[in-house]
């Protein structure tokens, strides 16, 4: 039997990068799922403090995240859906995990070490050190195990830049396994699954992903966004001088950008895709790109309005999220705490 656990950042109305790159996955392997699969999906209101922000932004941000989550088609009588920080045993499990991890792991993180690497640059080349971030920023891996761990979960379907943050997860299940033996192994060891790994990048610059983080908002499309933004963003997207239409992601990333697109929202092969195209230009590109992404987003979109406009029952869900995600990580915890000699 697969358990099988993902997570997202409430940050903000999520784009096309992390719906085809990320949360289309979760709703394909939750249709694709065995009936003896257990899915959760878990909104990380935790991680999310980990860098400063506004809290009603945060506030408005963890339940807009939970209305996509329903409006792309994440169904909670299929999965576990809740939020992170209504499970405090995350929480708990993680603070029993630092004990077990060796500080210098996570010195080796490659997500600290760019962070330590920007702070340097900020404060003008001088000595590197920590002083500047936060504790939260260091050890979120852990939690990240824990949120794993809590629920035993076997899959995580996670980008290539989490890896390391997994191995880490695995290598903490392995340590607590042998630390505090048991009858049988408390944690199974989660392993990473590719889902397909689509990388979209940013309409306005080929060299770097779509991204919330870029300050110019023509530079993705948001789920929400209406048809007449779509159309707009994507004539102002950047692409190349070349007559005709190939794909070529290393000379023609911003025609190769399209077409990931198209293909994508399509539910074809890319290669496919391009068949049809040889001899037409890109303005004839850019308008099936946008009919496409206009017909691909119509139906979340004004799924997103309705659930916006039904916070009881947004409230309802995330209730009962919360209680079925309590009472399968108690039973962690329970054998957890016998193990470790505190029940
Ligand atoms: P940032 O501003 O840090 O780039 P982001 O929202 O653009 O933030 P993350 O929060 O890092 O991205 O990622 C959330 C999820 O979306 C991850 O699973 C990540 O792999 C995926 N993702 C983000 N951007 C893209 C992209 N451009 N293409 C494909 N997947 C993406």
């Amino acid at each position: 039997k697969r358990v099988i656990l993902s997570g997202i950042q409430p940050t903000g109305i999520p784009h096309l990068g992390n719906y085809l790159g990320a949360l289309s996955n979760w709703v394909n392997l939750q249709n694709t799922s065995k009936p003896e699969d257990e899915l959760l999906f878990t909104v990380v209101g935790w991680h999310a403090l980990t860098l400063p922000q506004k809290p009603k932004e945060l506030a408005t941000s963890r339940m807009d995240m939970l209305a996509i989550l329903l409006a792309i088609g994440i169904d909670p009588k299929r999965c576990i859906l809740f939020h992170q920080d209504h499970n405090p045993l995350h929480t708990e499990l993680a603070w029993i995990l630092s004990c077990l991890t060796p500080i210098g792991k996570l010195k080796r993180m490659t997500t600290w070490k760019s962070r330590l690497a920007t702070s340097k640059n900020m404060r003008d080349g001088s000595e590197v050190d920590e002083t500047g971030l936060n504790v939260g920023l260091f050890t979120y891996p852990v939690l990240q195990a824990a949120d794993i761990l809590v629920y035993r979960a076997t899959h995580v379907p996670v980008g290539e830049d989490q890896s390391q943050h997994l191995e880490l997860s695995r290598d903490l299940a392995d340590q607590f396994n042998r630390t505090f033996k048991g009858p049988n192994r408390m944690f199974p060891l989660p392993t990473q699954f590719n889902t397909s790994s689509k990388r979209i990048l940013s309409l306005r610059d080929s060299a770097s992903k779509m991204s919330k983080s870029s300050p110019d908002p023509s530079s993705r499309i948001l789920l929400t966004d209406s048809p007449n933004e779509i159309a707009s963003k994507i004539r102002t997207a950047v692409t190349d001088s070349i007559a005709g239409i190939t794909y070529d992601p290393i000379n023609r990333p911003g025609t190769a950008n399209l077409l990931t697109i198209l293909a994508a929202s399509k539910g074809e092969d890319v290669h496919e895709t391009v068949k049809g195209y040889e001899s037409k230009n890109h303005g004839a590109l850019k308008r099936d790109v946008t009919e496409a992404l206009q017909e691909m987003l119509r139906g979340p979109r004004e799924e997103f309005e309705r659930m916006k406009s039904e916070q009881g029952y947004l409230q309802q869900v995330a209730q009962e999220g919360k209680e079925k995600a309590v009472e399968k990580a108690e039973q962690t915890m329970r054998e957890v705490r016998r193990r470790v000699g505190l029940a």
